[in-house]
C-alpha cells in the first residue's frame, strides 16, 4: 500500500487517544502523517478527568481531532466528587461527544455499583443533549443490554466501539441504536469470531477505529510502525487506519473507494453536528 492509492480517499476514525503521552509526546508529528494518508476527523476519547483538558487542547490546535469526554470503567475509582460538573463544564466548551465510558468486568476486583452508577450518569447526559456516545464493555454484554434497554438513549444512537459482543447480540444491539466499530486487532488469525460477527453488522451501522496507540494490528497491517519513546514496545499509529479500511473491504468484499463513502456516511450521521 503506498501513499498514491490513497489520494481521492476520505478515512475517519471513530475511536482513538491521541493525547495518550506516547502519541501526543512523540518525536514524530503524528497528526500530520494521519493528515497526509487521508484522515478527515478522528474522535479522541478522553478517559480520565485528566485526559479532558488535554482533549479540548488538541481539538482546538487540530481541525482534524473531534473531541469526546468521559469516565472509562477502568479508571473510575480515581473520580473526583465533582466529577460530573468538570464533564459538563468540557462539554460545554466545545462541540463534543460523550466518551469512553462502560461496563469492564475484565479488569480486577471491579466495583460493578459503581460502575454502573458513573455509566448510566454519563448515559443519562448523553440522552438528554442527544450527544454521540461511545462505550467500551468487556464482559458483561448481557447486563449492557439490560442498561441500554431501561434508561433512556440518545436519538441518534450510540457507538459499541471494538465491538466483541456475540453475533447473535448484533440485531438486539441495533434495534435500540448501535453502531459498531471494528478495529484493526480483529484482523489476527485468530479473531475468526468477531470477523464473522461483523459480517452481520447493517452495513448502515458501520465504524472503523484504530484505537491507537491501543489494539495494535497484526504486523501485516501495520504501515506506519512506531514505538513508545520511553519504553520502546510498539504502539498503534493512528495513520494505521489506511490499512484498517483495506482489511475491513477485504472482509465485507466492498472495493475500498465503497467501503469508505458507506463509512464516511455513518460517521457524518452518528456525529452530525460536531
Ligand atoms: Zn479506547
Amino acid at each position: 500500500m503506498t501513499d498514491s492509492t490513497h489520494h481521492s480517499l476520505r478515512f475517519f476514525d471513530a475511536h482513538n487517544h491521541l493525547h495518550a503521552e506516547n502519541l501526543i509526546g512523540h518525536p514524530s508529528d503524528i497528526v500530520a502523517d494521519a493528515e497526509r494518508i487521508g484522515i478527515v476527523r478522528m474522535v479522541v476519547n478522553g478517559a480520565t478527568e485528566q485526559d479532558w483538558p488535554e482533549v479540548l487542547e488538541l481539538a482546538r490546535r487540530h481541525k482534524c481531532v473531534m473531541p469526546s469526554f468521559g469516565l472509562h470503567p477502568r479508571y473510575i475509582a480515581e473520580h473526583s466528587t465533582g466529577w460530573q460538573k468538570t464533564l459538563m463544564a468540557h462539554l460545554d466548551a466545545i462541540p463534543s461527544a460523550v466518551g469512553e465510558i462502560g461496563l469492564d468486568r475484565w479488569i480486577e476486583k471491579f466495583d460493578s455499583p459503581d460502575q454502573e452508577a458513573v455509566f448510566t450518569a454519563q448515559l443519562r447526559i448523553a440522552a438528554e443533549r442527544n450527544l454521540p456516545v461511545t462505550i467500551h464493555c468487556l464482559r458483561a454484554w448481557g447486563r449492557l443490554h439490560e442498561l441500554l434497554a431501561k434508561h433512556s438513549l440518545p436519538v441518534r444512537g450510540f457507538l459499541l466501539h471494538s465491538y466483541g459482543g456475540s453475533r447473535e447480540m448484533v440485531p438486539r444491539f441495533a434495534e435500540l441504536g448501535a453502531y459498531f466499530s471494528i478495529s484493526g486487532q480483529f484482523a489476527a488469525d485468530w479473531k475468526t469470531r468477531q470477523r464473522e460477527t461483523f459480517l452481520h453488522v447493517p452495513i448502515d451501522r458501520l465504524l472503523i477505529e484504530t484505537d491507537a496507540p491501543f489494539m495494535l494490528p497484526p504486523e501485516s497491517h501495520i504501515t506506519h510502525p512506531l514505538r513508545d519513546p520511553k519504553t520502546t514496545r510498539p504502539v498503534n499509529h493512528p495513520a494505521n487506519l489506511g490499512s484498517i479500511y483495506e482489511f475491513v473491504a477485504g472482509l465485507l468484499e466492498l472495493s475500498l473507494e465503497d467501503l469508505a463513502v458507506i463509512v464516511e456516511k455513518n460517521f457524518l450521521r452518528f456525529f452530525d453536528g460536531l
